[in-house]
């Protein structure tokens, strides 16, 4: 079976039934999600799962990246960050349904691998950048939208700060590196008021406020 029909049918069977929202399941249809992973796991890029995408990193499952997204609540006309760019394919969703994204990878290789594959799929409203991210990126800052695609033990203090008045953060947060809560967090009078949404299981925030590996 060739990749578009793949692509509908996981669609059809992961995203419809969970997401109703016409622009997400758009965007999952014209998002190649093959081009976000290596050759050897290409095969397995219509089933809902993570797959590896090198340096010990996973491109999450489809149906988890929806729900993010969804929680995000994009209406088109928002600036959005995004900590973990890891394959880029959750910002290559992102890119169309939002006005800017700024997405920060700390991995070198995987920074240059996911800036080559969202340039070549000519997704202009991107911006990656290497670096820390657990820091944020003041230099951009505010954001209608936060979204960090590894677990940290807290809501950093330096997102907060860089979330706009009514701005929605989405973070995985835990008690130990590999298990934790999503949360979904809305800023309020300059405070976050929080949710949790469901137990997810991402790889580890690096840095400060995350997981030091050293
Ligand atoms: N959303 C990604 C999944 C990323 S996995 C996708 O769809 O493919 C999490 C990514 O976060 C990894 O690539 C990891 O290197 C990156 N990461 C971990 N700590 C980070 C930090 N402090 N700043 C930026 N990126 C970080």
């Amino acid at each position: 079976m060739n990749f578009p029909q793949k692509r509908q049918i996981l669609v059809e069977q992961f995203i419809k039934p969970h997401i109703h929202d016409e622009k997400i399941v758009n965007a999952f249809l014209q998002i190649p999600r093959e081009e976000f992973i290596p050759d050897e796991y290409k095969i397995e890029a219509y089933e809902d799962k993570a797959l590896p995408i090198g340096e010990s990193q996973t491109i999450s499952q489809p149906s988890l990246v929806a729900l993010m997204t969804k929680l995000l609540d994009l209406k088109g006309t928002e600036k959005v960050l995004e900590i973990g760019t890891g394959s880029g394919y959750q910002t290559a969703i992102l890119s169309k349904l939002c006005r800017q994204v700024f997405t920060v990878e700390i991995v070198p290789t995987l920074y240059e691998k996911a800036t080559e594959t969202l340039q070549r799929l000519d997704l202009s409203n991107v911006k990656c950048i290497l670096g820390n991210g657990s820091v944020g990126l003041k230099k951009f800052a505010p954001y209608n939208g936060i979204i960090v695609t590894a677990g940290g033990k807290q809501i950093p203090e330096a997102l907060t700060d860089q979330l706009m008045e009514g701005g929605r953060i989405v973070i995985p947060v835990g008690e130990t590196p590999y298990n934790q809560k999503l949360i979904l967090g809305v800023k309020k009078n300059g405070k976050i008021e929080t949710q949790d949404i469901e137990s997810v299981a991402f790889v580890p925030l690096k840095g400060q406020y995350g997981w030091d590996e050293n």
